[in-house]
C-alpha cells in the first residue's frame, strides 16, 4: 500500500496527535455544526465502483480558513463475506483511519464526528478533501481483507447532507433498537474493544447487551461479528465467567481481561455502576452520568449536544476532562444514549429512579423509551436553572428520590449549611490547623471535605468525608 501521492505522511504513528483551534485550517462537524456523520454500509460488490471517491459539496480550496463545516463520510463496502453486522465495527475504523493522517485530528463517531484539519498540513498540499476518502479506501481494503471493494462519498454542502443524514440516523437507531431486545443474562459470551488505546492507554471497553460500548457505535451484536472474522483484532471475546455481584455487574472474566488489558492498572469492574469501580472512560463517550451530591444519590446525564452548562454549574467539556483517559472516575462516568434505556443502567446506584436531571437533547432522543412512571418527573435544562430549583421541582413533582433517606439528608444538610454559614459571618473560626477543601475533580460543586490535619509541610493524613446533615436545633 503506498501513499506517496498524499503529500503528507499516514500511518498509525499520527493516531493521537492533537490539532488546537488555533492551528486549525477548518473544522468539519463537531458541535457548533448542526448536521454531520460518518456511516458504512455493506453493498452488493456489483453496486460499488471500486476506488471511486466523489465530494458533494465545497472543497477545502473553496473554505475559509478558521471556519466550521458539515461533513458526511459515506463509506460503502462489498465483499463475499460481508455481512451487515460488521457496518457499525467498520465504521468504527474511520475514527482510527482518518488519524493516521498527519494533520488531520478525528473524534468521536456516528452523529457527533468531529474532524480539523491541520493548517501545516493544508499548506503541505493536503487541499482536496478526495485524499481524505483515497487514503480512506486503502485502509480499509489492506487492513480488513475481507473487503474487496470500496467507494467513499463525502459531503460538505449543508443542504445536501440533510438526506444522507436521515438516513443515517435511520439506521443508527434501527441498530439500537435491534439492540435492545437482548439482555446480559441471556448469554454466554460478552466482548472487549481496545480500539481507544491509542488515545487512553489504560482503557478497555466492556461489551454487553446491556451496556453498549460507550461510544455508542458497537453493541453487543456487532462486537460478535467483529471478533468471529478477527480474533485476534481489537475486539475480542470475554468469557463472563463467575458472577460476582449481580447488582453491580462484576464478573470474574471481566475483571481478568481488563486486569491484563489496562497492564495492571485497572484490577475491578461494576458494569452497572457509575460510583464504585465504573467503567472507564476514554475520550469517546457519548454521554456523561454524573454524581449530584446536593441530592444525596441523585444523578444527572448530559451529552455533546448540550449547549451551555448542566444543573451542577459545568459544561460537557469540563466534565469530559474529569470523566476521561481511561480512568475510574466515580461520580463521573462515560456511557452510551443506549445504555440508559437498559433496565440495568446503574442499578447498583438507583438506576433511573435516581435520574433526576437530564439534557434537553438527551431526554428527547430517549423520552419514549423511559419508564412512564419517571419520565415527566425529570428535569432539563428548560424546567429548572441550579440546584435550588432542581430541589424545589423533584419534591413538587414527587420524583422518587424525594423519599429517600440520602435526599432527605442532603436538603436539610443544605439547611444546617446555611445556619454555619452564619456562624462564620459572625467571626466564627475554623480549628487551627485544618483546612477544608472541595475535592478536585468533584466538580467543584460540593459535597466532599478533604481535611488536611495537623499539616505543616506533609500531611500526617487526609481525610475524605462525605459531608452529613447535622440535626436542626429546636
Ligand atoms: S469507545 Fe470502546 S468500543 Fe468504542 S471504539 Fe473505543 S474502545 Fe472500542
Amino acid at each position: 500500500m503506498s501513499f506517496s501521492d498524499i503529500p503528507v505522511d499516514v500511518g498509525p504513528v499520527y493516531e493521537g496527535e492533537r490539532i488546537r483551534a488555533n492551528q486549525m485550517f477548518v473544522e468539519l462537524g463537531g458541535p457548533k455544526v448542526e448536521k454531520h456523520f460518518e456511516l458504512v454500509r455493506v453493498k452488493p460488490e456489483s453496486e460499488i465502483e471500486d476506488n471511486k471517491v466523489e465530494l458533494i459539496g465545497p472543497n477545502l480550496t473553496e473554505m475559509e480558513e478558521g471556519g466550521r463545516y458539515p461533513i458526511g463520510i459515506l463509506v460503502e463496502v462489498g465483499g463475499p463475506q460481508l455481512e451487515e453486522d460488521l457496518e457499525a465495527v467498520f465504521e468504527r475504523r474511520i475514527h482510527e483511519f482518518c488519524n493516521y493522517i498527519n494533520g488531520v485530528m478525528h473524534l468521536n463517531q456516528r452523529y457527533t464526528n468531529w474532524m480539523r484539519i491541520s493548517k501545516q498540513a493544508y499548506e503541505k498540499g493536503l487541499n482536496d478533501l478526495k485524499m481524505l476518502g483515497a487514503v480512506l479506501i486503502r485502509l480499509f481494503k489492506a487492513e480488513l481483507p475481507i473487503i474487496k471493494k470500496a467507494q467513499v462519498t463525502l459531503y460538505t454542502d449543508p443542504e445536501k447532507i440533510q438526506e444522507p443524514h436521515a438516513m443515517a440516523m435511520k439506521i443508527y437507531e434501527a441498530r439500537d433498537e435491534r439492540a435492545r431486545g437482548l439482555h446480559d443474562e441471556d448469554v454466554d459470551m460478552f466482548y472487549g474493544c481496545v480500539l481507544c488505546q491509542s488515545f487512553a492507554p489504560t482503557h478497555v471497553c466492556c461489551i454487553t447487551p446491556d451496556r453498549t460500548s460507550l461510544c455508542g457505535s458497537i453493541n453487543w451484536f456487532d462486537a460478535r461479528a467483529a471478533a468471529k472474522v478477527d480474533p485476534k483484532g481489537p475486539i475480542f471475546e470475554v468469557p463472563p465467567g463467575k458472577c460476582l455481584n449481580d447488582l453491580a455487574g462484576e464478573y470474574e472474566g471481566i475483571n481478568e481481561m481488563v486486569k491484563k488489558r489496562s497492564l495492571g492498572e485497572i484490577e475491578r469492574v461494576y458494569l452497572y455502576s457509575g460510583m464504585e469501580y465504573p467503567h472507564t472512560s476514554c475520550g469517546c463517550f457519548e454521554a456523561i452520568d454524573f454524581f449530584i451530591p446536593e441530592t444525596g444519590i441523585g444523578h444527572g446525564i448530559i451529552d455533546r449536544n448540550h449547549p451551555g452548562v448542566a444543573i451542577n454549574g459545568l459544561p460537557f467539556s469540563a466534565m469530559a476532562n474529569t470523566t476521561g483517559g481511561g480512568k475510574q472516575a466515580p461520580g463521573f462516568n462515560g456511557i452510551s444514549i443506549q445504555y440508559i434505556v437498559s433496565p440495568k443502567f446503574q442499578q447498583y446506584d438507583g438506576g433511573i429512579n435516581v435520574v433526576v436531571w437530564m439534557g434537553k437533547s438527551v431526554k428527547e432522543r430517549i423520552y419514549d423509551l423511559l419508564p412512564e412512571d419517571i419520565r415527566d418527573k425529570i428535569p432539563t435544562e428548560e424546567d429548572v436553572n441550579d440546584l435550588g430549583d432542581l430541589i424545589q421541582w423533584l419534591q413538587e413533582h414527587e420524583h422518587p428520590i424525594v423519599n429517600t433517606p440520602e435526599f432527605q439528608a442532603a436538603v436539610g444538610g443544605a439547611e444546617e449549611e446555611e445556619e454555619e454559614e452564619e456562624y462564620e459571618a459572625e467571626g466564627a473560626m475554623l480549628p487551627m490547623g485544618t483546612m477544608a477543601m472541595t475535592v478536585p475533580g468533584v466538580g467543584g460543586v460540593g459535597g466532599f471535605k478533604v481535611i488536611l490535619k495537623n499539616c505543616k509541610i506533609h500531611a500526617e493524613s487526609i481525610i475524605i468525608k462525605k459531608i452529613e446533615p447535622k440535626r436542626k436545633k429546636k
